[in-house]
């Protein structure tokens, strides 16, 4: 309903589908607003996940290359900070209407490297852009605070952007994630060098394209790649003052702890193992197309996936008619028309979940529908894994402690609310929760006893649009979620507080002696 197509002016050859790419260009650093290939030694094949055959090579950029993108950035904050917040904000319109005109380009690069459908991929770059529209309201959500504190005095409290910033991103969301902050960084006055994700960059490179074609100066957007040594220059990199993370607990729990060691801020929202109550009270269809919706799209392989069907009473009874909807969805190359879900990220991956499916029945769990081994004809070397089902699993096992990241929906079932609200409080992920009732008082009930950061009720995926926060619990963000993605503390995450107090007395109002006591204002 949201899309459009591109317009003319975004007519650009790029991929629409997997056929193998005779010869793949290099993924290029973007220093001082332009592309600039890398002197690497060490490179990374990428390779389309529906084919593995390879679509280009990321360098693990120099340290000269690390260290040029943070002088750019430095350099360019200079001016940048003190440009005004209406010169900025036109800038962002302008990136707005690119990233509109570009859409399908942008999800384009998402299908051939991330592997999720187009449509998917749409709605990646939509869920992104949305954050960039809401930055152009900067304007109002930047005012501060005024208060007279006595006579003839006012103190007065407003944000100042920190400087260089940097983030770090996940292969999920290719789109999105860059543009929780990019948009938000730089309309505040910071400027940013950004790692995308070394499995799939290439809509960041259409981003940083883009971002030079609305007007950004140079140095306020770099683009650098790599891996771990990547990410430990930013964490060691004293001139970067605050740093945006979103991925596993592994790497992100690291991340935070180091970068915060080095005094900087860091904001992390980590990984996710996302419930959902099923009450039999519920609007059952509704309920069973959502829970095979959110199992299911992007290949499980969203943050906000539901992994995790907590049955209350007898709802138990209705996971085969979830596997019947899941069995109807068409797992294809990410181009193809009709394609529900693709392939996952790797072979690792495959490997990984499908190890994982493997321990579930190892440990005593039923396989109601089991994805493994399935392939569709037209692409037999991508890493497919079809909608997976596991029922009567219990907590002890591991399919239910890990995230498994997967189009794999793992089934848990109790007598009452009260169970359910205990199972899912005891998981240590705290990151989404879903309740399928009909009933008002209890849906309150759970939505006020339950710890997770997002909560839906009757909706399956709640992520919050760019008004509010993506807010985190438990161990699916770093720092007890002091610190969230985009709305007011995105804004605060970017910006540093400043508080002034003034006194403008007239002469014969001062007294001539000196006084030595605190204030008291009276
Ligand atoms: P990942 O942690 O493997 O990678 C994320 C980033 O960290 C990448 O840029 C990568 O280069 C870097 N990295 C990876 N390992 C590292 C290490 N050992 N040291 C330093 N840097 C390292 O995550 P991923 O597989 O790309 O993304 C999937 C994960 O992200 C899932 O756990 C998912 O739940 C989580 N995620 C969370 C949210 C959220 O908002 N909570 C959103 C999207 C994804």
């Amino acid at each position: 309903r949201h899309l459009q197509p591109a317009s003319a002016a975004a007519a650009q050859s790029y991929p629409v589908s997997h056929d193998r790419i005779e010869s793949p260009a290099n993924t290029q650093n973007f220093l001082d607003n332009k592309f600039v290939e890398s002197k690497a030694t060490t490179w990374l094949d990428l390779h389309d996940p529906a084919t593995n055959n390879l679509v280009t090579r990321v360098p693990q950029s120099t340290d000269a290359e690390l260290v040029a993108a943070v002088d750019s950035a430095e350099k360019a904050f200079q001016s940048w900070k003190n440009t005004s917040l209406l010169y900025r904000q036109q800038i962002m319109f302008k990136y707005v209407a690119l990233i509109r005109e570009n859409w399908d380009r942008l999800a384009a690069s998402i299908t051939l490297e991330q592997g999720k459908t187009v449509a998917d991929a749409k709605g990646d770059v939509l869920r992104g852009l949305q954050v960039a529209e809401t930055a152009c309201g900067i304007t109002t959500q930047m005012t501060g605070e005024v208060l007279e504190v006595a006579k003839d005095m006012e103190t007065r409290s407003y944000r100042e952007p920190l400087g260089v910033t940097a983030a770090i991103c996940p292969f999920n969301f290719p789109a999105m994630i860059p543009l929780w902050s990019i948009p938000i960084a730089t309309v505040t006055g910071n400027t940013i060098v950004l790692k995308p994700s070394e499995r799939d960059p290439g809509a960041c490179m259409i981003l940083a394209e883009l971002a030079e074609k609305a007007g950004f100066p140079p140095g306020v957007v770099n683009i650098v790649h790599g891996s771990a040594k990547t990410v430990d220059f930013i964490l060691d990199e004293p001139r970067i003052k605050a740093v945006s993370f979103v991925g596993s607990n592994k790497a992100g729990e690291y991340i935070f702890s180091r970068a915060s060691a080095n005094g900087k801020r860091c904001q992390a929202n980590l990984g996710a193992k996302n419930h959902a109550a099923v009450l039999p009270d519920c609007n059952k269809n509704h309920a069973l197309n959502a829970i095979a919706g959110a199992a299911f799209g992007a290949a499980g392989q969203r943050c906000m996936a539901l992994s995790t069907l907590v049955m209350i009473g007898e709802t138990k009874d209705w996971v085969p008619e979830i596997a019947e909807r899941a069995k109807a969805l068409k797992m294809d190359g990410g181009f193809e028309e009709g394609a529900d879900l693709g392939p996952v990220i790797s072979p690792d991956a495959k490997k990984r979940i499908e190890e994982l499916i493997a321990s579930a029945e190892e440990e005593g769990a039923t396989i109601l529908l089991d994805g493994r081994g399935k392939t569709p004809e037209k692409y037999p070397n991508g890493n497919w894994v079809a909608p997976t089902i596991i029922a009567n699993v219990k907590p002890h096992m591991k399919c239910y402690r890990e995230e498994i990241f997967g189009p794999v929906l793992v089934c848990l079932n109790v007598e009452t609310l009260d169970d359910a609200i205990e199972l899912i409080n005891a998981n240590e992920y705290g990151n989404g929760t879903a309740i399928f009732t009909r009933s008002g008082s209890t849906a309150a009930k759970f939505q006020k006893e339950i710890e997770a950061g997002q909560v839906g009720i009757n909706v399956p995926i709640p992520v919050p649009l760019p008004m509010f926060s993506f807010t985190g619990n438990k161990k699916s963000v770093a720092g007890g979620g002091a610190s969230t993605f985009y709305g007011k503390p995105g804004l605060q995450f970017y910006t540093q507080q400043k508080t002034v107090t003034s006194l403008w007395r007239s002469e014969d109002a001062v007294a001539n002696k000196a006084t030595v006591n605190m204030p008291t204002h009276s």
